[in-house]
């Protein structure tokens, strides 16, 4: 019996975002937490096949690219990181999400996260413009710390959560 069996549900989730922003850093927060110490998947019954894109910042972007495209097909969720210390890693997210209406799923669960909130003195981005933007696209907003792992078990539990409820 393949390990997926022990769970009710399986859900393939990706993490997407400019180079840099935290995407390695947040997944790797999650699964400690979830293998070591956490009980997340235990209590929400999900295992989640998370992975992250590699995009714009690989060489050889057009192949990369068309490879991502069947990445977004195949994926239930999307985390869609900003760094909140980065404008240009904001500003892009209009793109990313441009891009995702295009490639997704037309009913693929998305999640807005402003990363690194632990450096508060180098914030260039406030709260409030993440939650105006995150409105704006009609999904939800957290900010996150992948350093701390402030809000990364919580932004996983309620994507699984919109999951549950779709399944
Ligand atoms: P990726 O390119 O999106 O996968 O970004 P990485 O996960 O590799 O992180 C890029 C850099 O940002 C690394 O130096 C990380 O240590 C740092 N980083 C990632 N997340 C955080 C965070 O929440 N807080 C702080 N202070 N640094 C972070
Ligand atoms: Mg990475």
């Amino acid at each position: 019996a393949s390990v997926n069996e022990c769970f009710d549900i399986s859900f393939k989730v990706m993490l997407l975002g400019d180079s840099a922003v935290g995407k390695t850093c947040v997944l790797v927060r999650f699964k400690d937490g979830a293998f070591l110490g956490g009980n997340f998947i235990a209590t929400v019954g999900i295992d989640f096949r998370v992975r992250e894109t590699p995009i714009w910042d690989t060489a050889g972007q057009e192949r990369f690219r068309s490879v991502t495209h069947a990445y977004y097909r195949d994926a239930q969720a999307l985390l869609l990181l900003y760094d909140i210390t980065s404008k240009s890693s904001f500003d892009n997210i209009r793109a990313w999400l441009t891009e995702i209406h295009e490639y997704a799923q037309k009913d693929v669960v998305i999640m807005l996260l402003g990363n690194k909130s632990d450096m508060v003195a180098e914030r260039v981005i406030k709260r409030e413009e993440g939650e105006k933007l995150a409105k704006e696209y009609g999904v939800p907003f957290m900010e996150t710390s992948a350093k701390t792992g402030v809000n990364v078990e919580l932004a996983f539990l309620a994507v699984a959560k919109d999951l549950k409820h779709r399944a």
